[in-house]
């Protein structure tokens, strides 16, 4: 917060996807706490999702929960539309909703590929596509990829790692699209960040751990700290980039 009282996105709308826990939960707070007015997705987890966006609304933004499964065009289209209504704006896309499933390429049947997909690809693509037509000059668009989109470093990860190389050439290409109105596109890659899909205590956390230089897991506030750099009036020249915040797991 400035002297002043105002805060770097004061006035600004951001919409996070998967904002009912985990890094999108960490993300969703830590954007109004900056001052920005915050829309929040989420599919199952209605209940975590109000508590999220009650925080917002305590901090004294305005925040909104909404139901949007990413694995639905028509739901993600919906969405976006309302929250650019209802909030009169939208500023940021945080396209953080995703889902990890491992398996080694003989045992992944059709299904996982085809959700994995749609929920890790198709979704952001969507997502952006609809965002595309509300974002403002000075607009934002992050998209949460992962260190193994980097750094394939253990077997059993080919449906997630072509999930989530798929978002360097989408933020790439959104960059250069939409760079001529002054919006940017970003991929932020995590490292193990503690969260239920990758519990810090879980059965393979120590091998995990030891694969980054740090030798230890982050937390969504990790990454949350990073999204607010690059959405922020200090990551105004950065786009088309990626970002690792992955303790040195590609390194
Ligand atoms: P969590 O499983 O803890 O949380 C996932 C979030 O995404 C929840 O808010 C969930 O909502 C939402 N979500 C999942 N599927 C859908 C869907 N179909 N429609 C709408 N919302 C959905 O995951 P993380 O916080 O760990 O992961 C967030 C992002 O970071 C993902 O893209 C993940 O791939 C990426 N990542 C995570 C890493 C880690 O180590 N944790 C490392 C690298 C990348 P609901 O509560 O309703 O289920």
């Amino acid at each position: 917060m400035t002297m002043n009282g105002a805060t770097k996105l004061d006035g600004k709308v951001a919409l996070v996807t998967g904002g009912s826990r985990g890094i999108g939960a960490a993300v969703a707070l830590r954007l109004a706490e900056d001052g920005a007015d915050v829309a929040l997705t989420y599919q199952g987890g209605a209940e975590l999702a109000e508590e999220v966006a009650a925080k917002i609304t305590a901090m004294g933004r305005r925040g909104w929960a909404v139901r949007a499964d990413s694995a639905d065009p028509q739901e993600v289209q919906a969405v976006v539309t309302a929250v650019a209504e209802r909030f009169g704006r939208l500023d940021v896309l945080v396209n953080n909703a995703g889902v990890g499933v491992l398996g080694l390429i003989g045992e992944l049947p059709l299904d996982d590929v085809d959700r994995v997909l749609e929920v890790n690809v198709r979704a952001p693509f969507l997502f952006a596509q609809a965002a595309a037509a509300h974002l403002a000059d000075g607009g934002r668009i992050v998209t949460i990829g992962s260190c193994i989109a980097k750094r394939v470093a253990f077997p059993g990860a080919t449906l997630y790692a072509t999930s989530k190389a798929a978002l360097i050439g989408l933020t790439k290409a959104l960059a250069r699209e939409l760079g001529p109105r002054g919006i940017t596109a970003n991929v932020l890659h995590p490292g193990p960040i503690d969260t239920d899909m990758n519990p810090a205590d879980g059965p393979d956390a120590g091998f995990q751990s030891g694969l980054t230089a740090l030798g230890r897991f982050g937390t969504g506030a990790d990454i949350a700290g990073a999204v607010a750099f690059l959405v922020g009036e200090d990551g105004r020249y950065v786009t088309g980039a990626e970002l690792a915040v992955d303790g040195g797991f590609a390194a």
